[in-house]
């Protein structure tokens, strides 16, 4: 009979895991409201839809909802693709006053947008809750001054942090995009952005890792040799820790990595993609929690150790393809020394030589 040397919640708490995913209607509105195009982006091609004016997508968007079948609802719909509250105010309001139509018909539950931090105050942002809105999300990007200079993004950190405290001043959700991998980012720069933002409080997260898109200004730079973007395995593991410092804040990952189309990916020059990024992340997330708890092998008299884990971690443990195997085998934990429960902890068992 093994005996039990430690039982441990699992790290990713099941309100975090209910955070991600939801249905979402997306109103996709490229580029508009934003004051320049900033290095990297490529809006069009990131959500496979032309700018276009104003009229037009709101025309659209009314005979979306119209043809929508009957009773079909969601959980939000959102603005997304540009700086929603930088456009002109009758915009704004006319966008909010449909939307709540909707919201009061019971179709969709809350409203959010994406926007710059250089382009929220705390009169408008009442007004636009007023109007219907539940949640900011800040492309902040970084909050690293170099790399916000370097990419040219026109605000500093300080104005950053300000704009995610008037989000959550305002009695709005706040949501904070970062970018790992964003010229000019030194090293460790990417983990003390997710640090900075969890201390901001928000509702979730987006981690999308800086790509070298056709037809961005990025793309001249490493055409000329001027950007190097982060390796697949860097990031990997950068997003693994920032992973990791989320489930321990109790923080949702709402997404990691641009939802790659066949159109997006035919325009991607460089840069850290994969399409199981995520599962790269967390796995390695889930070895970097787990390494903290796994007696070490070489600290004599601790004994060798079995694992019972979460059923629902399986597909996620071993990593894709199994790489984490290695990792795993180097604390002396093999395939035959786990096995899994239903239940929502890790239980470290002592294993007989
Ligand atoms: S990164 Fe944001 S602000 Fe910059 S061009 Fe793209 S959507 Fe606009």
């Amino acid at each position: 009979m093994s005996a039990l040397i430690r039982r441990l919640p699992w790290p990713e708490a099941p309100a975090a895991r209910a955070g991600r995913g939801g249905r979402i209607w997306p109103v996709l509105l490229p580029f508009a409201g934003c004051p320049r195009r900033c290095l990297y982006c490529q809006q069009e091609r990131q959500t496979d839809t032309p700018a276009r004016d104003l009229e037009s997508a709101f025309a659209a968007m009314q005979e979306a909802m119209a043809a929508a079948p009957a009773g079909r609802t969601w959980d939000e719909l959102a603005f997304y693709g540009g700086s929603f509250t930088a456009l002109p105010e009758v915009w704004i309001e006319r966008f909010l006053q449909a939307a709540a139509v909707w919201k009061r018909q019971g179709r969709i539950r809350r409203v959010r947008c994406s926007t710059r931090p250089d382009a929220v105050d705390a009169a408008s942002l009442a007004r636009w809750k007023a109007l219907g809105l539940d949640v900011v999300e800040l492309g902040v990007q970084s909050f690293q001054e170099h790399a916000l200079a370097v990419s040219g993004r026109g605000y500093d950190g300080e104005t950053a942090r300000h704009a995610c405290g008037l989000v959550r001043q305002a009695g709005l959700g706040l949501g904070v995009q970062l970018m790992p991998g964003l010229p000019g980012q030194q090293p460790g720069e990417a983990g003390q952005d997710v640090a900075q933002a969890l201390a901001l409080r928000p509702e979730g997260i987006r981690l999308y890792p800086c790509l070298v898109l056709e037809d961005t200004a990025l793309a001249a730079r490493w055409r000329q040799g001027l950007h190097r973007p982060r390796p697949l395995e860097a990031m990997a593991w950068t997003l693994g820790r920032a992973v990791l410092r989320c489930w321990e804040a109790g923080v949702p990952v709402w997404r990691m990595g641009v939802l790659e189309s066949p159109a997006l990916a035919m325009h991607i020059l460089a840069g850290p993609r994969h399409p199981a990024l995520g599962t790269m992340a967390r796995s390695r997330a889930i070895f970097l929690w787990m390494r903290r708890h796994i007696p070490r092998r070489e600290a004599a008299p601790d004994p060798p150790v079995r694992l019972i884990l979460p059923r629902r971690a399986s597909g996620e443990f071993w990593g894709v393809a199994g790489e984490m195997r290695p990792q795993y085998a180097r604390l002396g934990v093999l395939p035959r020394h786990v096995a899994w429960h239903d239940a929502e902890t890790v239980e470290i068992m002592e294993r007989m030589a």
